[in-house]
């Protein structure tokens, strides 16, 4: 199965299949469908039915149980790489044995001081980029274990397993593609994501989220006679920024803590911006940062007049704990079947949101599981074979039936 997961990972990662966050289409490239095109063939090969590319780019599959179970668990990965580092012309680099010293590639290095997980990868068989680009493992080694636990299935007939729905997705890394992605039509009691992380890995926690746009009106007048007029918009932007904690910024922030980040400003006399990105994991923490907000924008109106100061909250996204854990089957699954393979289930928060976590509040239960894949986002990241291994094996355990 080792050798099958990497010739399908090797095949997979040198399709350019890069989303873009300048188009307003779903798939946001073309590209992504000579991806598409290729697992579609695959999933054929491996005695898939109901093998179709969907419209915007979804790939879609199902292995009929072969035993009398109708569960219908779904297994999910996303063919795009980030727009942001280039995935054109994907060279990997096969590292037989590693022997833990520092990796040299084409401008970079990857050293076990700056990234010491390589230390627990001695002996292993790496695959990294040339240095040049980004190598696509997120999410590639996604669906390499899927194809290697289908592969596993087809080769052992008699391995009673679940129906298992298969489902590839674009425009993750731009978080769009899932807004298409057709949840009552994959018909599946839960599912997975496979994208990112250790084979041990179970993630169902995400951050709650919110966006805040403050705008500032400022009184213009000429400098040489602004005396008791002049409102400087800049200057009350920043003022308000000084209102909200400072402990609570990104820098200073990591696990269950949230955060408010400033990421961008723009501002003259007259007028200014800022917009704001807010998270935490506890809804009612993430009321209490919004609320912040709020008193700072009161503040500042009492100081310089009604108007002042225009806040915008929004919400964009939610924890999906809150709806797992009142559907723990899928958590409940996963956790028993790593523990059948001795493996002992890390569950950590996710400090960002999921495709998971968009589909559970679409209706379908999908926290998410490692790939073996490492560094992602840039011409760091490296798969490990033997991690990949590991998790077709557990999600070829999720998938059996006793
Ligand atoms: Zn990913």
């Amino acid at each position: 199965m080792k050798d099958k997961i990497l010739e399908y990972f090797l095949k997979y990662v040198k399709i350019d299949t890069m989303s873009s966050e300048d188009t307003n289409t779903t798939p946001s490239t073309e590209k992504q469908y000579n991806l598409a095109e290729v697992l579609k063939e695959d999933l054929i090969e491996l005695g898939l039915t109901d093998v179709e590319i969907l419209p915007h780019c979804f790939v879609r599959g199902i292995l009929k149980s072969n035993c009398n179970s109708l569960k219908k668990i779904g297994f999910i990965a996303h063919m795009d790489t980030i727009p942001g580092f280039s995935g054109t012309n994907v060279k990997p680099n096969i590292i037989n044995n590693y022997n833990g010293e520092d990796i040299k590639l084409n401008g970079i290095e990857l050293t076990s001081v700056q990234f010491p997980f390589l230390n627990d990868l001695v002996g292993k068989t790496l695959i990294t980029t040339d240095g040049t680009t980004v190598l696509g493992a997120d999410d590639k080694a996604g669906i390499a274990d899927i194809m290697g636990m289908l592969y596993y299935y087809k080769q052992n007939p008699d391995i009673p397993h679940v129906n298992i729905h298969v489902e590839f997705t674009p425009d993750e890394e731009i978080g769009s593609g899932v807004l298409s992605f057709d949840v009552k039509d994959f018909n599946c009691d839960f599912a997975y994501t496979v994208d990112g992380g250790k084979p041990n890995e179970i993630n169902y926690e995400n951050f709650n989220a919110a966006s805040a746009t403050v705008i500032f009106n400022g009184l213009d007048i000429h400098p040489g006679s602004a005396k008791n007029q002049m409102k400087n918009a800049s200057l009350i932007a920043m003022e308000f920024n000084s209102l909200l904690p400072v402990q609570e910024r990104p820098e200073y922030t990591d696990n269950y803590d949230g955060f408010n980040h400033l990421c961008e400003m723009s501002g003259c006399v007259g007028n200014a911006k800022l917009e704001y990105i807010i998270r935490n994991h506890d809804r009612t923490l993430l009321e209490k940062q919004k609320n912040d907000f709020l008193n700072a924008k009161v503040f500042i109106n009492n100081k310089y007049g009604e108007n002042t100061c225009i806040l915008n909250i929004k919400d964009s996204y939610k924890n999906m704990a809150e709806l797992i854990l009142e559907n723990p089957e899928c958590l409940n699954r996963a956790r028993s079947r790593m523990q059948r393979l001795g493996l002992t289930p890390q569950e950590s928060p996710i400090r960002g949101g999921t495709d998971g976590a968009r589909l559970t509040f679409m209706g379908l239960p999908t926290p998410n599981l490692g790939t073996g894949g490492y560094n992602c986002h840039g011409p760091y990241e490296l798969a490990c074979l033997e991690e990949m291994e590991l998790v077709a094996k557990v999600l070829i355990e999720i998938a059996k039936e006793y």
